[in-house]
């Protein structure tokens, strides 16, 4: 089945501390897609810029991603300019430019509409909404977003996830957003507002799922080189997605499963800086490092 999405496009520029890229290609949209295109097909919605090489549109492409809904205007492409300290959870933004994204209209292509499976990637809380208004009967609804919406746009994220079944975030902007110290109480309190999965991506600590009464904890990849974070959350969500819709079963153990797919996808983009590593994967890298993932994680029963 497959997934449409809506996000950013982006040049990023990226300093950690071994070593920086200078308007590399990367946004919400892009990990995101190019991590699911590997499980399912994905439909694009975004606006680039004029200065947006066509180079990069053709690396989606060559990805299978229909980029039908990915529209070129006259303005300059959303940047994002950050830099990682020796605690790589922990992303410090320097500057956002949401240039052509500010005057975005997202019009779904006809095609798109019937997507049962959708993605609201990071990106302004009222496109989300836009997008998601234009699909017609989805099997399930996702988001993710950050702290700049968080404290720039809560009414307009409050009201979008009502609409949202599965919600990943950050842990530090779960706290920001519940207003809570504890992981679990913030996972409750956020939960109340409309989502009943909710995901909490803890970077190099893994992920926590809340499902219903159930709780679920998944590990992070044990890297020896860690090259750049940056979409490493985009990277998860669409190995998760992927494989949800590639499946298109939502049951508990699936969608654990599924996590496991979405940690696979972030370990291997961690590695090289913007899409590097991520655009480059082969399937069986991706079996085996779920394998590994089952190996480090089993135990026996008492
Ligand atoms: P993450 O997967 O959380 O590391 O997300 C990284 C990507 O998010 C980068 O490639 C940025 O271009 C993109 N990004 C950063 N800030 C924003 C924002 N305010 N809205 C949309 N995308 C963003």
């Amino acid at each position: 089945m497959s997934i449409l999405v809506v996000g950013s496009v982006a040049f990023d520029s990226v300093e950690t501390p071994f070593g920086k890229a200078d308007e590399v290609l990367g946004g919400s949209a892009t990990y995101f897609s190019t991590s699911a295109s590997y499980f399912t097909d994905v439909k694009l919605v975004a606006v680039v810029g004029e200065d947006f090489p066509d180079e990069h549109i053709d690396k989606l492409k060559g990805h299978g991603v229909d980029v039908g809904g990915l529209k070129k205007v006259a303005g300059k492409t959303f940047r994002w300019k950050g830099r990682y300290d020796y605690d790589l959870n922990q992303a410090h933004t320097l500057d956002t430019q949401l240039n052509v994204f500010s005057a975005f209209n997202p019009e779904v292509p006809e095609n798109y509409k019937d997507s049962p499976f959708v993605f609201l990637a990071n990106i302004d809380p009222e496109l989300q909404m836009k997008v998601l208004e234009q699909v017609r009967t989805p099997k399930l609804v996702a988001c993710d977003t950050m702290n700049f919406w968080i404290s720039g746009k809560p009414e307009a994220l409050k009201k979008l996830l009502k609409k949202v079944d599965l919600f990943v975030i950050n842990e530090g902007e779960a706290r920001e957003l519940a207003k809570e110290a504890s992981l679990v109480k913030a996972a409750r309190a956020i939960m109340n507002e409309g989502p009943r999965i909710l995901i909490i991506k803890r970077g190099e600590y893994g992920a926590l799922m809340f499902n219903g009464k159930s709780i679920f904890s998944a590990p992070a990849y044990p890297l020896e080189n860690i090259f750049d974070p940056t979409g490493a959350g985009d990277s998860f969500a669409g190995g998760l997605m992927g494989y949800l819709a590639n499946t298109g079963d939502l049951s508990e153990e699936n969608i654990r499963k599924a996590i496991i797919f979405g940690s696979v996808m972030a370990s291997f983009n961690v590695e090289a800086f913007s899409l590097g590593r991520l655009s480059s994967l082969k399937l069986d890298e991706i079996r085996a490092r779920y394998s590994e993932f089952k190996r480090l994680t089993h135990f026996e029963d008492i």
